[in-house]
């Protein structure tokens, strides 16, 4: 690698498609006459305890309202329990830890910023993290869900028409791959781990809540590191564990595909994917797409790992609550506005190009494209 440090957000990727809304739309009339009556009033969601009492029911469908159906999706009253009393947990041992910290310090990244205290921000997603812990410990999600799209990958890999010695080591850049967790990111040593604190810190704030990931080449490493923030998993306390995992697939095959970028050059052999995508966003031009290539590509395969992950499904509508449920980080992390990222597109464009990639055929989304 020519460069020792690489990094990505996960704000990854997706596109817009004007031309097939119209069929989308005539598509999802027939499918609610057909089924008149049994979806109406439904969340996209069946999970009872992911939806408040209070909630309005939202009558959507994946194929006419990609963006509300995924978006519609509940977590479970426990999340914001979790992430109330975890954060002022640790808040208290904070300014145990560091007696100068005021009484009114609330511990938001404007205040660790204007002080300067880094060291007490990195302490306070140290607190956090573990507080959190207590009560839904996520690093049992994390390796179940890193070990199975490892899985899917190298399947996915398999499959492919690559030279065996590519397929191998593509494979190989897979399997090496890490998902740090907090603890492991500041108890343990390893190269690069200023650099990997500054990330955590930056990206997921003193109490862990923010959303983002990372996938990350760290400097003097030799394998690549995925961070992904406490606030991620928090959001998925408290539903059933086939949920949570379902949940995080597609987000980390997203950020597993980005180690495949650093270190495989995997995008040159998907130029026909690539191509097709382009063409079903006609309303932008090759510039807005070329920066966001690299991401839109991630998006795909991380498409494509989910629709894999999800094969034995075969009931349309359970398909369709599942891949809301696995998009549904998407509605989530900060958005992308025309002109405001030169990296992805806007995460209502990434919820709608999932529909585009040929293994979301089964869907029967409108008539295409296929890519
Ligand atoms: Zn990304």
């Amino acid at each position: 690698m020519k460069k020792a440090f690489l990094t990505v957000t996960v704000i990854s990727a997706v596109f817009t498609l004007v031309a097939c809304a119209k069929k989308d739309s005539e598509y999802a009339a027939k499918m609610r006459q057909k089924n008149a009556g049994a979806q109406v009033g439904q969340t996209a969601t069946n999970h009872k305890d992911g939806v408040p009492k209070n909630e309005k029911k939202i009558a959507t469908n994946l194929c006419e309202k990609p963006k509300e159906t995924v978006c519609a999706v509940q977590e479970a009253p426990i999340a914001e329990t979790i992430r109330k009393e975890g954060r002022e947990k640790a808040l208290t041992q904070l300014k145990k830890e560091f007696p100068q910290l005021s009484a009114e310090f609330k511990g938001t990244s404007e205040e660790f910023q204007a002080g300067k205290l880094y060291k007490e921000e990195l302490r306070f997603l140290h607190l956090s993290d573990a507080a959190y812990r207590m009560i839904y410990n996520y690093d049992k999600d994390i390796q179940e869900t890193k070990a199975l799209v490892q899985k899917l990958y190298a399947e996915h890999i398999q499959a492919s028409t690559l030279s065996d010695e590519e397929k191998k080591r593509q494979i190989s850049v897979i399997n090496s791959t890490d998902v740090m967790s907090i603890s492991q990111i500041i108890e343990t040593t390893y190269p690069g781990k200023n650099a990997m604190t500054i990330l955590a810190t930056s990206n997921c704030e003193g109490d862990g809540l923010g959303l983002r990931a990372h996938s990350s080449l760290l400097p003097g490493a030799s394998a690549g590191v995925i961070l992904i923030c406490p606030g991620q998993f928090l959001k998925l306390a408290g539903k059933d564990k086939d949920d949570r995992i379902t949940s995080l697939v597609m987000l980390l095959a997203h950020e597993m595909y980005h180690q495949l970028q650093f270190q495989a050059r995997v995008d040159v052999q998907d130029a026909e994917a690539s191509k097709c995508l382009r063409n079903s966003m006609p309303e932008h031009d090759n510039k807005y797409f070329e920066t966001r290539e690299r991401e839109a590509m991630a998006d795909m395969t991380a498409g494509r790992i989910l629709m894999a992950h999800l094969k034995a499904v075969t009931d349309l509508k359970t398909k369709q609550d599942r891949i809301s449920l696995a998009m549904n980080w998407l509605c989530h992390i900060p958005d992308a506005h025309e002109g405001d990222s030169a990296t992805h597109f806007t995460n209502e464009e990434r919820i709608k190009n999932l529909l585009k990639i040929k293994e979301a055929a089964v869907l029967t989304c409108g008539e295409g494209p296929r890519c």
